[in-house]
């Protein structure tokens, strides 16, 4: 089996099979009973908080909460952190539903929300965010690099945009496609709050951290765990892998493997007629989306699936829908659209690997256009 979809989810990583077997089978014991082996449990975890806001540059004063899911973490921060003094929302068209698909219950809690559309490069259009950025906004969410295109959004400067308009806004970044993969430093981009998962850095499912400022508005309310930021008994095994994995990260040797494979990818397709790269040099080396015209995006995969090759839509969670709010938002026509692919890479993917994908992938696409014209 050949893997390109590794912005969907990654494979764990063997050194930490130890870590996890530990806390499930060992050092069980719930970090917040009173005895000192959960004692110790606690502060392992303390450990892994630090490792964590290391990786993120973040100050060690400042706060880790620990989630079930990236999805959960975004959640906590669109629909928990909300302040009724101010009513306005702003998001972009490039979210991760995740974010996207709250507008509603944020609107059904008496908020208005605006979104803030894409330029052509696929990150959010300044133009639009410095009209849409007035004083009663309270909450701006934009995605660090987009799972569609891998687009990386200059956070700073929006930042610094929105905080020169309302010194009071909350600030959140969704940076589960960056944190890894390109250098983050959470202080430097100036964000209130900033959402990673460990599924896609070859941690395990389920375990995802929010980064803040502050101690957060908890959103899931119960026996008063991680101090009261979010209740429930921790994944202790997830939370000690998730902080060991960190410690592993070697952003720039990987960035320019993986940016190798991307240039032979692009490369291939460039100079092929009725294809289009919906993601530039200046974009993170790991996501590339590709439209195919005339076809559609779902049927390539399928195919690609018969030569046992794992590519996608999308993002995973969008996959089944033909829309695809970002790259409309971005100007692509309805026709590139439809016949849109993600191809996401990973340090364990290899250049002959890319060689075979460039071959099968464009052979389905020429078999299947011509089948399909051919119908018409
Ligand atoms: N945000 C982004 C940018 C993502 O790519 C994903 C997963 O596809 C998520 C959030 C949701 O992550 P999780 O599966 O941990 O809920």
């Amino acid at each position: 089996m050949i893997y390109f979809d590794n912005a969907s989810t990654t494979k764990l990583d063997n050194r930490l099979n130890e870590v996890i077997y530990k806390y499930n089978n060992l050092d069980y014991f719930n970090p917040s009973a009173p005895y000192i082996k959960s004692v110790y449990i606690s502060q392992d975890i303390q450990t892994a908080r630090n490792n964590i806001l290391n990786a993120l540059n973040a100050d060690s004063n400042k706060i880790i909460t620990f989630t079930s899911c990236a999805t959960e973490a975004n959640n906590t921060v669109l629909l928990g952190q909300l302040n009724k003094r101010y009513k306005k929302v702003l998001i972009s068209d490039g979210e991760h539903k995740s974010v996207y698909n709250t507008i509603n219950f944020i609107k059904n809690m008496g908020f208005i929300v605006e979104t803030v559309k894409l330029n052509a490069n696929g990150i959010v259009d300044f133009e639009d965010f410095k009209i849409k950025m007035t004083p009663d906004v309270g909450l701006v969410s934009f995605i660090h690099v987009s799972n569609e295109t891998g687009a990386i959004n200059p956070i700073k400067e929006l930042c610094n945009h929105a905080k020169s308009i309302n010194p009071n806004v909350i600030f959140h970044s969704d940076g589960v496609q960056a944190f890894g993969k390109i250098k983050v430093n959470v202080t430097d981009l100036g964000v209130d709050f900033y959402t990673v998962s460990a599924h896609k850095i070859h941690g395990p499912k389920g375990i995802a951290a929010l980064y803040s400022k502050q101690p957060i508005k908890p959103f899931i309310i119960g026996g008063g765990q991680q101090n009261d930021n979010r209740s429930g008994t921790e994944n202790v095994s997830g939370i000690m892998a998730l902080g060991e994995i960190v410690k592993y990260f070697d952003i720039d040797k990987n960035y320019d493997y993986v940016s190798k494979l991307k240039e032979k990818f692009i490369t291939f397709f460039n100079e092929k007629e009725n294809v289009k790269i919906n993601s530039n040099s200046n974009n993170s080396p790991y996501i590339v989306s590709i439209s195919f015209s005339g076809v559609n995006g779902e049927t390539l995969v399928h195919m690609l699936e018969e030569k046992d090759i794992c590519i996608s839509t999308g993002s995973a969670c969008s996959s089944k829908k033909a829309n695809n709010i970002a790259l409309a938002s971005m100007g692509l026509p309805t026709l590139l659209i439809k016949g849109n692919i993600r191809i996401s890479f990973d340090t364990s993917n290899t250049e002959e690997e890319v060689e075979i994908l460039c071959t099968e992938l464009y052979n389905a696409y020429f078999n299947l256009y011509n089948k399909t014209n051919r119908r018409q």
